[in-house]
């Protein structure tokens, strides 16, 4: 009987320790979860850490680079100053980096903006007169091209983020000259046929020399920038419609004379003149007649194209403004007034 009560006993007790163990698995397992625990503690320790540790250095990484968003056009605009003065290391040679359409010019010196390199249209290049904020001009320049002006006038319309279109004569381009012809070319400007000789008026020459001054001086810039030329301009403007038809060009006057020619030599009133010349007729769409072989004209444009800017105006190729193609030739633009 005492064994039995013992064999009882010891049963019991086991009954206990084994309820008592049941119990105490569901409490253990809420209360001391290992994960738990280990997330909980994550969280707290990446709460802690951002506010008392990253985040002051992502403050600090922040107001560095908005220092350079706004650090970074400006420095853009200084290089471009640079420019103005002609450096010959600098000067593209390579007809690969003739910008192939306007949005791979130079950034808009006023706003800092980038020009848009327009990577979803290749094939299509931008209308650089499409940006209606702007009203667009176009600066022709004849008679060149010249050894040193050339680059003067081609760096300063690349500030002023422009490009223009150079008429050119082509028994002038050799050497040195053919260099800043190409140099123009290369920049993105518009070269055009002007005459071989500069010595006959196409409104009087003979049919033979009408053509031989054109084709000669077609083949002189083709050899160099591997382009035929679109657009030509008479010389002193005259020209019979008959040979505008049987031209083979867009042919191309202008209707804002700077008469720079006539005060090539008249120191700093003469520049006075031009400057007004062409500042109190110019207005949207127009075609400006400039000559690129006088210091007084280069001197007036600088002038000319800061007020312009600042009126709003943006400088674009012949071309670009009448938006030309091989359908405008035997065309005659504008009135050489
Ligand atoms: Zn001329």
């Amino acid at each position: 009987m005492k064994k039995l009560t013992l064999i009882l006993c010891a049963l019991m007790l086991s009954a206990a320790i084994f309820c008592g163990c049941a119990e105490k698995t569901p409490d253990n397992t809420i209360n001391t979860n290992p994960t738990d625990e280990v997330e909980t503690n994550i969280t707290t320790t990446v709460e802690t850490v951002i506010p008392s540790t990253i985040k002051p250095e992502e403050t600090t990484e922040t107001t560095t680079e908005a220092e350079e968003i706004v650090y970074k056009p400006i420095t853009d605009n200084k290089v471009s100053e640079d420019i103005v003065e002609p450096d010959p290391t600098e000067k593209p040679t390579n007809p690969a980096t003739r910008p192939t359409s306007p949005s791979a010019k130079p950034s808009n010196p006023s706003t800092g903006d980038e020009a848009t390199t327009s990577p979803t249209t290749p094939t299509k290049p931008a209308d650089p007169t499409e940006d209606k904020r702007y009203k667009y001009i176009a600066f022709t320049f004849d008679d060149g091209p010249h050894y040193d002006l050339t680059y003067k006038f081609v760096d300063k319309l690349a500030e002023y983020g422009g490009v223009g279109t150079f008429y050119v004569v082509g028994n002038r381009v050799y050497g040195q000259q053919a260099s800043a012809l190409k140099y123009a070319y290369d920049m993105g400007n518009e070269i055009g046929v002007h005459g071989y000789t500069h010595e006959y008026y196409y409104d009087s020459c003979s049919d033979s020399r009408f053509k031989s001054e054109l084709s000669k001086t077609a083949k002189v810039i083709k050899d160099i920038t591997g382009e035929q030329p679109l657009t030509m301009r008479p010389i002193g403007g005259g020209i019979t419609s008959s040979r505008v038809k049987s031209s083979g060009y867009a042919v191309i006057n202008w209707n804002v004379d700077s008469n720079d020619w006539r005060y090539a030599a008249s120191g700093s009133s003469g520049v006075k003149t031009i400057v007004n010349n062409v500042l109190r007729a110019t207005d949207e769409g127009d075609i400006i007649l400039m000559h690129e072989i006088y210091y007084n004209s280069y001197d007036a444009f600088c002038e000319i194209i800061d007020t312009l800017y600042d009126r709003g105006y943006r400088f674009v190729t012949v071309s670009q403004l009448l938006h030309l193609d091989e359908s405008n030739k035997g065309k005659l633009y504008y009135s050489a007034d």
